[in-house]
C-alpha cells in the first residue's frame, strides 16, 4: 500500500450536481437491491485545484444478498478501470445504496471494501429520506487514525 504521499485530512470532495443526480437515479432504478458504482474525473494531485467527479459507470451487484449489501461485478469493475484509463480519468471514489437503512457504513462496507485513496458514497433511501429525496454522505478513510470520517461535498 503506498500511503506516504496521502493527506490525512479529508479533503472537500467536489462532484457535479449531474452525476450526483445520475447515481441516485440508477440506484433508485436498482430498488429494492442495492445499487453501486464507481465515480471519476481528472487526476489533479499534483495540482492545487482539487480533483472533480466528472463522470460515473454503474457496476453490476453480485453480492449474495443484494438486498442489504453489494459486491462489484468483477469483470465490469475490471472494464471500467481500463476505461478510466482510456480516458485518462481517475476513480476517485465508489458509490453504493442503502434501500432500508441510513447512509453509514455497514460493518461488511468497512471490511469489505478498498478504502485506500478514494471517498466513498452513500446513498440512503430510509425515512425520513425516500426515492424521491435520498440522503447521500461521502466518507474517507483517515489512513492516520485508521478511522472511516465522513467528508465533506460540494456540488458544481
Ligand atoms: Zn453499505
Amino acid at each position: 500500500m503506498k500511503r506516504k504521499n496521502r493527506k490525512e485530512r479529508c479533503p472537500v470532495q467536489h462532484i457535479e450536481r449531474s452525476v450526483l443526480q445520475a447515481i441516485a437515479w440508477h440506484c433508485r432504478r436498482e430498488l429494492p437491491r442495492e445499487g453501486c458504482g464507481v465515480l471519476l474525473g481528472s487526476s489533479q494531485t499534483h495540482s492545487a485545484n482539487p480533483a472533480v467527479i466528472t463522470a460515473w459507470t454503474p457496476i453490476a451487484n453480485r453480492a449474495i444478498n443484494p438486498l442489504a449489501s453489494f459486491r462489484f461485478d468483477e469483470a465490469e469493475w475490471i472494464a471500467a478501470l481500463y476505461a478510466a484509463e482510456r480516458d485518462s480519468l481517475s476513480v476517485l471514489g465508489l458509490f453504493h445504496s442503502h434501500p432500508q437503512t441510513e447512509a453509514y457504513p455497514s460493518e461488511d462496507d468497512i471490511t469489505g471494501t478498498a478504502w485506500d485513496r478514494m471517498s466513498y458514497w452513500i446513498i440512503s433511501y430510509a425515512p425520513p429520506y425516500s426515492p424521491d429525496s435520498p440522503n447521500v454522505r461521502a466518507y474517507w478513510l483517515n489512513s492516520a487514525t485508521n478511522r472511516i470520517v465522513p467528508c465533506p461535498y460540494k456540488l458544481f
